[in-house]
């Protein structure tokens, strides 16, 4: 049970006893002798700070907040290990990590031979006919220098239906008793928004699909997962979360029963961070019928943005660019949505104050989507929108504008550059310097956050401090220098900008007194760490609401 939950009855038996005397309040935990690197900036740096009941009490020199000290009270001498606060990883998908970590074929392998005898293993294990399903794919990160084809699934699994998302997320790979099954052949036409690929010479399925033609396979592939099922998976990357330093996630792409897994989790005991939860467009009516909007919740689990998509994906080359990618001169990605579309869904959210995030990466998505919040906030002004751009990669000056005049919060990928560096040439040198773009959105006064995207991104914080700090990639290769920032801009921007982004900068992503005592203690002190090591820089506690969710 969480120390919230313990404090509400707490309160609530007071209430019934009304002449019950208020002890005075003290410190449960002290935490002592660290370098403590607050991000606040009236007091930046502090040595001790005292926990009471899940929030910090006091922050402040050793004698001060030793003092505190009751008889019995717990102290830990931090023997001058860096103290940070808690990261905020405000673009994840997290609850479905966990249960495809729990159910599926881990296919983040370095061949397709690997990927071949990893579903073979899992398919043996599974009765015939039922499907075998695997995840974190990724074509440009495997020795074959060619993608998955639907003969290597047939000749890996013939009698299972076989379903491959890449890592990204936005494309998958089946082989051909899969394509039966969802009812697709050579003749079924593209759907709107996506893409059935096809052998450019014999017309044959590649095996490969894009887009809204995933939507064949979803409704095919039974989803017959128990609600147990749901919170194991919180349980389990609640665990992957906390080992990296972060104690705040948002569920990008959440649903109800994400909600609900999220609550199981929580009072079971195994949720590990505050979720934030976004939901689907596609059950806002249900949700706005039912007096929801954004911010319900306690620091636990809280209803977040409703979610929009505009365009396609970073890792697998569909966003929708102006410019054609690299060596594909027509080739500018997808639009997933039309505006008219965005515009309606945006709508019912905007008026009923919901958050609105919208997956947007290319610059003609992020414009696009622009133009439907500015029309958004015109026709119906809110006083605090926050409207979220969610990954925002590929921007402009004018885009950047029309951002601060809106004060829209972009949600840029932070690992991609250290972690998908092979990705990078698709984009081209000069692009880069507006990927990904912290130098310009801080510069301009935005405040950008930390987002990993997991899987398709990785989500440990201290490789998005080195991506975003040295802009360089696993082997060396530096891309779009200009955007470079600071070490000490990349934790704010993985603290407190998090925390504003869920309009929790009063309650989170700092350690001050009165906020919830969630920190992490590390190994060695980024802000004296060689940036080019800064991954790794060990985890050594994590602390979330004053309980340690990770030691080491
Ligand atoms: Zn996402």
């Amino acid at each position: 049970m969480t120390n919230g939950t313990t404090r509400r009855e707490f309160l609530g038996t007071l209430a019934a006893f009304s002449l019950f005397p208020l002890e005075q309040e003290k410190p449960d935990l002290i935490l002592h002798n660290g370098r403590i690197v607050t991000m606040n900036p009236t007091e930046p740096v502090a040595e001790a700070v005292a926990i009471a009941r899940g929030q910090f009490f006091a922050v402040g020199k050793n004698a001060d907040v030793l003092n505190l000290a009751a008889p019995g009270v717990r102290k830990i001498d931090l023997a001058g290990k860096t103290v940070l606060p808690g990261f905020i990883d405000a673009h994840s998908h997290p609850a479905d990590a966990g249960l495809m970590h729990l159910r599926m074929v881990d296919c983040d392998l370095r061949s397709i031979s690997a990927i071949q005898a990893a579903l073979r293993e899992r398919a043996a294990k599974m009765p015939a006919g039922e499907w075998a399903l695997g995840f974190k794919y990724d074509d440009t990160k495997t020795e074959d220098a060619r993608p998955l084809s639907i003969a290597d699934l047939d000749a890996a699994v013939p009698d299972h239906p076989v379903h491959i998302q890449h890592r990204g997320g936005h494309t998958t790979y089946s082989n051909s008793l899969a394509f039966r099954k969802a009812g697709i052949d050579e003749k079924t036409p593209d759907p709107p928004g996506g893409k059935i690929d096809r052998d450019s010479t014999t017309g044959k399925l590649s095996g490969r699909v894009a887009e809204s033609a995933n939507a064949y396979f979803e409704k095919a592939i039974p989803h017959n997962f128990t609600r147990e099922d749901h919170r194991e998976g919180v349980k389990l990357i609640s665990k992957m979360l906390a080992k990296t330093g972060i104690t705040s996630a948002t569920e990008a792409q959440g649903t109800p029963t994400d909600l609900r897994a999220y609550q199981d989790a929580r009072d079971s005991g195994d949720l590990l961070y505050r979720a934030y939860c976004f939901i689907n467009y596609r059950f806002i009516d249900s949700m706005i019928e039912a007096g929801v909007r954004t911010g319900l919740g306690d620091e636990w689990v809280r209803v977040g943005a409703m979610k929009l998509v505009c365009d396609g994906s970073i890792s697998e080359r569909t966003a929708r660019l102006s410019a054609p990618y690299e060596g594909h001169p027509n080739d500018y990605g997808i639009l997933v949505m039309t505006e008219e579309e965005l515009y309606t869904h945006g709508r019912k959210a905007h008026l009923a104050d919901w958050q609105i995030g919208t997956h947007a990466n290319g610059d003609v998505g992020i414009d696009t989507t622009l133009r439907v919040y500015e029309r958004l906030q015109k026709e119906s002004p809110r006083r605090d929108p926050r409207f979220r751009l969610e990954h925002c990669t590929v921007v402009n000056d004018d885009l950047i504008a029309r951002m601060k005049v809106l004060g829209a919060i972009p949600t840029p990928f932070s690992t991609y550059v250290y972690y998908h560096g092979e990705k990078m040439r698709y984009y081209g040198a000069e692009r880069l310097n507006h990927m990904f773009a912290l130098r310009s959105f801080l510069d301009a006064g935005i405040r950008a956050t930390q987002a990993s995207d997991y899987p398709p991104g990785e989500f440990i914080p201290m490789m998005a401090l080195q991506s975003e700090v040295t802009r360089t990639d696993t082997k060396g290769n530096v891309w779009g220098p200009k955007q470079k920032i600071t070490v000490e801009e990349a934790i704010r921007v993985g603290t407190i900008n998090g925390a504003y982004a869920s309009y929790e900068e009063n309650l989170k992503g700092s350690i001050e007194a009165g906020k919830f005592a969630d920190l992490v203690v590390l190994g060695r002190d980024p802000l004296k760490e060689n940036p080019s090591t800064l991954v790794t820089i060990p985890v050594e506690r994590t602390m979330a609401g004053g309980r340690w969710t990770f030691e080491s």
